[in-house]
């Protein structure tokens, strides 16, 4: 029974998100002590981890970490297992469900304690005890050759087929292409990710790599 909803939940072709997932602390709920001024934690985990595998994630120390301490040594007993996330492909090339089991009675996923397994989707919130994290991703505009089944695809900006051109991903899917960054003044290439705002989200294009969706300033520092 259990299997079967669990089946139900894998397959039913949850929103998207990159290939990568972060958990970014967020605010601390401790207003009778001090917030600690280590500055905000990213975890990340990318799609390649979760192959064989949950990638189980603790509590140590008030941050999340990778790793287990179940079955370890005394040691790295400190660490209390908070949840295994979980990776399947999504439909498109770049498209990646995620889902966790928690491992810890107190863990919520937007104030909702998860049965056995649940959805991770960008935006979403963890908690547990006094911390908060934010499901996010890394997206970073790193030209790729590009997949077959995007090759005959129209660039929006070109309008030519993306198999012409290695390809980017804006962060809000939509593909462009982006043959040089490195180059991005010669005519006689195809970057076309850079030729102004995304027109779909409106994105400025940067070579940055940022959070996407990018943490409210609000929830970083709930207290000032
Ligand atoms: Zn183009
Ligand atoms: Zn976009």
């Amino acid at each position: 029974m259990a299997d079967r909803a669990e089946d139900a939940i894998l397959s039913r072709g949850i929103q998207s998100m990159l290939g990568n997932l972060c958990l970014f602390q967020i605010m601390e709920l401790l207003p009778r002590k001090p917030v600690t001024a280590t500055g905000p934690s990213l975890v990340r985990i990318d799609a390649e981890q979760c192959g064989t595998a949950p990638v189980e994630l603790s509590l140590q120390n008030g941050k999340c970490v990778i790793g287990s301490s179940r079955g370890k040594s005394r040691k790295i007993r400190s660490q209390t297992p908070l949840a295994a996330i979980i990776c399947r492909p999504g439909n498109g090339a770049d498209d990646y469900s995620w889902f966790l089991i928690p491992r810890w009675c107190l863990l919520t996923v937007n104030g909702v304690r998860p049965l056995g397994l649940a959805a991770l989707d960008a935006g979403a919130i963890l908690a547990c005890g006094h911390w908060r994290w934010l499901v996010t991703s890394q997206w970073a505009p790193s030209p790729r050759p590009v997949p077959e089944a995007l090759a005959k695809r129209e660039c929006p900006v070109c309008g030519g087929e993306l198999g012409l051109a290695p390809i980017v991903r804006c962060q809000c899917g939509r593909y462009y292409h982006l043959e040089n960054p490195r180059d991005r003044d010669n005519p006689a290439l195809l970057n076309c990710y850079l030729s102004g705002p995304c027109g779909l989200c409106g994105a400025e294009p940067s070579l940055e790599s940022k959070l996407f969706p990018e943490p409210d300033e609000k929830l970083l520092s709930p207290f000032t």
